[in-house]
């Protein structure tokens, strides 16, 4: 494998495997990579003939100065990890790079797919950086699939449409929340968990396992299994930022679950940020 820094490395390293006609594939993370980055890897090295992971923290998508300045940074081992899981090329550029001097240009989605949930609780910058900086990343390794989790599912939603609105030549590939052994979904922002923290944040999932066990025993209300879900919580004395029943594809909120439906939740735990989310089918079993 190997690192580059620059976009005109990229577009050199991968002018051949194009003219040959090679399939590329980008994972795009955020660095501090664990299983669930690492999954995307290796279903891309399943897929792909080219498989480019970038490092990049996007300072625009951070709407808390303090969560991007201790946002984990360990390029040395991730580049280590990305190679191991079978990627040809990392791409790790310093801000700069992506964010020359002079840089005005935003991608912005209106509506209530980046205004709801997540857009509405971290603002409406934090989707405008995601959908800038993921246009800049498709425009510079031009991937013919790129790969996200479904631990972020709003995000997942929000760049099949920008890449459907933008006519952008990729295919979205959306893979399964990896989790920890209990149940915790995998992300680079749980190392801050101190350890009472860590037991607490496991309310999230638990919470979830209650909404799919109250759609399991009957019910259909959505108060019904947010009620469950919030007790759930509690129990972890954990205060959700939101907890939504929503249409998994435009986000709306469900007053029954008469179709599959999203439930989503977001919390502080003990000054980390975390997120997750399952899909729930209407005829019972979790899907996701
Ligand atoms: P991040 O570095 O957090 O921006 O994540 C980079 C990509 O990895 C995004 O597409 C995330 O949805 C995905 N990802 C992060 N955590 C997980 C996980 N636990 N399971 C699956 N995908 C994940």
């Amino acid at each position: 494998m190997t690192t580059v820094h620059t976009i005109a490395a990229v577009r050199d390293a991968l002018r051949e495997p194009r003219r040959q006609g090679r399939v590329i594939g980008l994972v795009p993370t955020m660095g501090a990579l664990h299983d669930g980055h690492l999954a995307l890897v290796r279903q891309a090295r399943a897929e792909c003939d080219e498989v480019v992971v970038s490092l990049f923290v996007n300072p625009t998508q951070f709407n808390d100065a303090s969560d991007l300045d201790r946002y984990p940074r360990t390029e040395e081992r991730d580049a280590q990890l990305a190679s191991e899981a079978g990627a040809n090329l990392l791409f790790a550029p310093p801000a700069h790079e992506i964010y020359p001097p002079g840089f005005s240009t935003s991608v912005q989605i209106a509506g209530p797919l980046t205004e709801s949930l997540e857009g509405a609780n971290r603002g409406p910058a934090h989707f405008h950086g995601v959908t800038t900086v993921v246009t800049k990343l498709f425009n510079i390794v031009q991937p013919d699939v790129a790969y996200f989790g479904r631990k972020d599912a709003q995000q997942g939603l929000v760049i099949r449409k920008l890449v459907r609105d933008l006519d952008l030549p990729v295919r979205i590939v959306l893979c399964p929340t990896v989790r920890e052994p209990d149940g915790l979904a995998m992300s680079s922002r749980n190392v801050h968990l101190s350890d009472g923290d860590r037991r607490r944040a496991l309310g999230l999932r638990r919470a979830l396992d209650a909404a799919e066990a109250t759609v399991a025993g009957g019910a259909r209300s959505a108060d019904a299994i947010s009620r469950a879900a919030r007790a759930a919580l509690a129990e972890c004395s954990i205060e959700p930022e939101y907890l939504a029943i929503v249409d998994p594809q435009t986000l709306a909120s469900v007053a029954a679950v008469d179709r599959d439906v999203l439930v989503a939740v977001a919390a502080d735990v003990g000054g980390t940020r975390l997120i997750d989310n399952t899909l729930i089918a209407a005829n019972n079993g979790r899907t996701g």
